[in-house]
């Protein structure tokens, strides 16, 4: 078994506040996905209760559409988490079967390739090859899957985590527009949430440009459009639809 990459790194030393390894990259991808289903939360609870703000001013039908909304949109995200990531767990782990087998049956052939992938990577040849041995001596399997295939054996996503994850950052965005349109006066009620709902996106836009390194400017006024236009289009099928009927 290999030890977590983090542990190997010494205690103190003059990069310590560099990423280190596969923990950060890790920790990154679930604040990013975090961020985005939070900004999916907002953004469809936000246009479905505008729509119904749309047609009526009773606040219970909008209470009773914002909820449904929100655990449909929960539950809905969950099971595509819950579906990609297991079938992206379920070929990782074929892949590493594949290699677990190969690595019994032609260990001399498996060395060689490790080697190649090294001096690939531009080690000599003797060094790669010493390396290679080293690595397999030390976790054969852990080196073939992180060279050749860029897993880490012992870090496979969890499906549950994955769908836990998105159903809760889903719900907390959801929550925002559904408790500032039930909870503000008739009068208000539109503005103040369209008002709530953008400054909103602005920091989830914001949010995930950190997070991916983007140009936050840019992925804020992206975000807080997008969010517009969606409570313009629905707010306005509304008003026509509930006018209408
Ligand atoms: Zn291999």
């Amino acid at each position: 078994m290999s030890a977590d990459p983090d542990t190997l790194d010494p205690p103190v030393g003059p990069h310590d506040d560099e990423p280190h390894g596969e923990g950060l990259n890790n920790r990154l991808n679930w604040l990013r996905a975090g961020v985005l289903g939070a900004n999916d939360g907002i953004v469809s609870t936000a246009g479905l209760v505008m729509g119904v703000a749309g047609a009526t001013s009773d606040r219970t039908t909008i209470l009773v559409a914002g909820i449904a909304g929100l655990v449909a949109g929960a539950l809905s995200m969950a099971a595509g988490e819950y579906v990609s990531v297991s079938t992206q767990s379920d070929s990782e782990r074929a892949l590493l079967d594949k290699e677990r087998r190969e690595l019994v049956d032609e260990p001399a052939e498996e060395l060689a390739e490790l080697a190649g992938l090294y001096v690939a990577k531009g080690l000599s040849e003797d060094l790669a090859r010493e390396v290679a041995e080293a690595l397999t001596a030390h976790d054969a399997l852990g080196a073939h899957a992180e060279a050749e295939l860029g897993i880490d054996p012992d870090d496979l996503t969890n499906p549950w985590t994955a769908a836990w994850a998105s159903m809760v950052s889903f719900t907390v965005g959801a929550l925002l527009p559904l408790l500032t349109i039930v909870l503000t006066p008739p009068g208000g009620r539109v503005v103040v949430t369209v008002v709530a709902v953008l400054v909103a996106l602005a920091l989830t836009g914001w949010a995930s440009a950190r997070l991916g390194f983007g140009a936050p400017r840019k992925a804020v006024l992206r975000n807080v459009a997008g969010g517009l236009l969606a409570m313009a289009v629905t707010y306005g099928i509304g008003t026509v639809v509930g006018s209408a009927v």
